[in-house]
């Protein structure tokens, strides 16, 4: 099980997340939802204690979470990432293992044959040799997603998976969700849109800087929530009308 407890990040005066609790339980898909700058990504580093918390603690299975981060597999928003590091798809894969072989130490013939299995799980193999900057932005997805599952972590935090990725990489990114809930996984999933893939999700945090609403799609999407979070700027809700 994973707390969170009374969460607060400060980014020098600017409140970012502002005393959030949760609890996930294995075996949970969990979206978390809310309109740009609503504490999304910062509440997921927070969580990883990549950044520092003003309040609030972080426990996985009753321990503090930075004291077992081997058990976590985070893939930030694409955007945060350099693009241009001449990495092939194999090593970014690789890279999982490293937590669990040492940095200086030779990967195991089991860590090669996990990342093997992961790669071809997400239909990567065979660009092994590729520089990541190379591929589309829908293969780079895969291959973080290989990276997590050669982690072989127990909770998964996700950042915006489904932004630039094509049809093909939505659906197996949705069906490795499902094989890892049903090892008990737990999922933590930070979506960009309100849409027809949220029956995917088992339940929804729903944030602007506070925890405004946490349950089920039917309790979490109701107009008082929305307009609370999103205020009267609910295009979303549209579907794909936009604005014409
Ligand atoms: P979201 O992921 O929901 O779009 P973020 O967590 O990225 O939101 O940002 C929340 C707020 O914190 C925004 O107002 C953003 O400008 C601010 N912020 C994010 N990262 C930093 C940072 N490193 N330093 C200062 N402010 C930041
Ligand atoms: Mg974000």
């Amino acid at each position: 099980m994973l707390e969170v407890k009374h969460l607060v990040v400060n980014y020098r005066g600017l409140m970012a997340v502002d005393n959030i609790s949760f609890c996930l339980l294995p075996g949970e898909i969990v979206g978390i939802i809310g309109p740009n700058g609503a504490g999304k990504s910062t509440l997921l580093r927070a969580i990883l204690g990549l950044i520092p918390l003003e309040k609030g603690i972080v426990q996985f299975h009753s321990r503090t979470l930075s004291g077992q981060l081997k058990q976590v597999a985070y893939i930030p928003q694409r955007a945060q990432i350099d693009w241009d590091y001449p990495i092939t798809v194999e090593n970014v894969a690789m890279m999982a293992r490293i937590r669990h072989t040492g940095l200086f130490c030779s990967y195991s013939r089991q860590s090669k044959l996990i990342v093997k299995n992961a790669l071809e799980r997400v239909g990567m193999w065979e660009l092994k040799h590729r520089p990541i900057g190379e591929l589309s932005g829908g293969q780079q997805q895969r291959v973080f997603l290989a990276q997590a599952l050669a982690q072989e972590a127990d909770l998964f935090l996700f950042d915006e998976p489904f932004v630039g990725v094509d049809k093909k990489t939505e659906a197996m990114l949705f069906e490795v969700f499902d094989e890892l809930k049903s090892e008990g996984k737990i999922l933590l999933v930070v979506g960009h849109e309100l849409r027809e893939t949220m029956r995917e999700y088992d339940r929804f945090l729903l944030i602007n800087k506070t925890l405004i609403a946490d349950g089920t799609r039917q309790e979490v999407i109701t107009a008082t929530n929305i307009q609370k979070a999103y205020g009267d700027n609910v295009i979303f809700l549209q579907g794909n009308a936009k604005n014409d």
